[in-house]
């Protein structure tokens, strides 16, 4: 099954649980608009490239579309309708005025120079110039994208309608529209998802021990403001390999560490591990923070964690949800876990929209108060109906989006 598949099959078992009228369960079953686009670029060397770029709407009906935009060379249409998918239910879930989008160009952005970069972004811009727009569709930073990727597409997007537009990109730089606190956004929301966890289950956070795989921007900062609660941080890990200290590492300096040498391994207060040891730690939370698959059948039995805040997008397999869940695992689905960062650039869009820009306190109080409305009725959902963690996440974000469909009804 592909990853698109996969999402489809997401819908189709909760559609059955809820008895979904057919209608709706086919028209969210498939995306509302996708775009395909060539992108010819001059390279250094004065050689032309042709590269492949997506942009995909998978649902408009609660509002614009949302989602990130992906440089990777692993980017296929499919993956990019699995994750518009995806970002429609987690915009409903935390409840914003939006649907679900994402983007992707087909590249390696790591042999790539700056300035073929800009050109890659400008172009491609330019091509789905009339799909984007501030009440249409709003792109955002994803893997391997930044805020000066944002700041290159919301120019070429504003040189084109003649004036400055800045609510067409969110996750830009503060001096032009950005939202303080966005950068920190996903792993704050992370953060408040796990302390409303700990609350649930009548934990505290003083000495509450807590593993990270992953230690980039979601979970770096997730770890660093767990820490600063009084949680003891025993694990983290990168591409290049963890660390384990009973004890607790000292994350401000393992974070100086990690940008100076470039890897948490080179911290010399603990033992080395693997990224496969530290998954299978006695801890009380468990913040999968780095990429897809990491929690499968093959290692789920084995998982000592209390709670799981997912941080990644898709860290857990369906057959390793279900050993989970069994095992009664709290599992803080990716849907409402990593909502932090596209709750903060609905933020930003409305701050850009109105010109009125926010303190950073006020922007991390009115995200607190989402993450925890969200978390508290997913929980609702589970306790009523008995259903894992997932499951009730998706009956409250389909929920939400098929309500819309049926108010609004069908075209003509
Ligand atoms: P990032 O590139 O900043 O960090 C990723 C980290 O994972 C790096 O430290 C890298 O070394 C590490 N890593 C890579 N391969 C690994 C492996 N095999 N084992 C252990 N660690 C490994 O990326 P990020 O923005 O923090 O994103 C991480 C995850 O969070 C992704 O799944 C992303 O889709 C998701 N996410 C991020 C945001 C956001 O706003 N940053 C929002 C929603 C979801």
């Amino acid at each position: 099954m592909n990853i698109w598949e996969m999402a489809q099959k997401q819908l189709d078992d909760v559609a059955e649980y809820m008895n979904l009228e057919p209608w709706i369960h086919r028209k969210l079953r498939e995306c509302r608009k996708a775009l395909i686009v060539s992108i010819p670029v001059r390279m250094g060397d004065g050689r032309v490239e042709v590269y492949e770029g997506y942009r995909v709407q998978h649902n408009t009906t609660r509002g614009p579309g949302k989602g990130g935009i992906r440089y990777h060379p692993d980017v296929t249409l499919d993956e990019v309708k699995a994750l518009a998918m995806w970002m429609t239910w987690k915009c409903a879930i935390v409840n914003l005025p939006y649907g679900g989008a994402k983007g992707g160009i087909k590249c390696n952005p790591k042999e790539m120079s700056s300035e073929e970069i800009e050109r890659l972004t400008r172009r491609y811009t330019s091509e789905i110039i009339n799909f984007i727009g501030p009440e249409q569709d709003i792109p955002a930073p994803d893997v391997y994208t930044n805020p000066t990727i944002m700041a290159w597409i919301m120019d070429t997007y504003s040189v084109d309608r003649g004036h400055a537009v800045p609510g067409v990109v969110t996750g830009k730089p503060v001096e032009l529209g950005g939202s303080w606190g966005r950068n920190e956004a996903t792993g704050r929301g992370v953060y408040f998802s796990v302390l409303n966890a700990l609350k649930y289950l009548g934990m505290y956070p003083e000495g509450t021990h807590v593993t990270v795989q992953g230690f980039g921007n979601a979970g770096s900062i997730a770890a660093r403001l767990l820490y600063e609660e009084g949680c003891k941080i025993i694990a983290v890990s990168d591409s290049k390999g963890g660390i384990y200290n009973s004890s607790g590492i000292e994350i401000n300096e393992l974070m100086r560490l990690k940008k100076k040498t470039g890897s948490v391994i080179n911290y010399k207060e603990g033992d080395r591990i693997t990224n496969e040891e530290l998954l299978t730690l006695p801890t009380d939370v468990l913040l999968p923070a780095a990429l897809e698959n990491q929690i499968t059948e093959n290692n789920a039995e084995k998982i000592k964690a209390k709670i799981i805040a997912e941080a990644a997008n898709g860290p857990t397999t369906p057959e390793a949800d279900k050993i989970l869940e069994d095992n009664k695992v709290l599992i803080i689905p990716d849907i409402i876990a990593n909502a932090g960062g596209v709750t903060v650039s609905y933020f930003e869009w409305v701050q850009a929209l109105q010109a009125f820009f926010w303190s950073e306190r006020e922007v991390n109080l009115k995200l607190r108060d989402k993450m925890e409305k969200s978390f508290w009725e997913v929980i609702k959902v589970r306790d009523e109906k008995k259903v894992g963690m997932r499951t009730a996440a998706y009956i409250l974000g389909v929920g939400r989006v098929a309500q819309a469909t049926r108010l609004r009804g069908l075209y003509p």
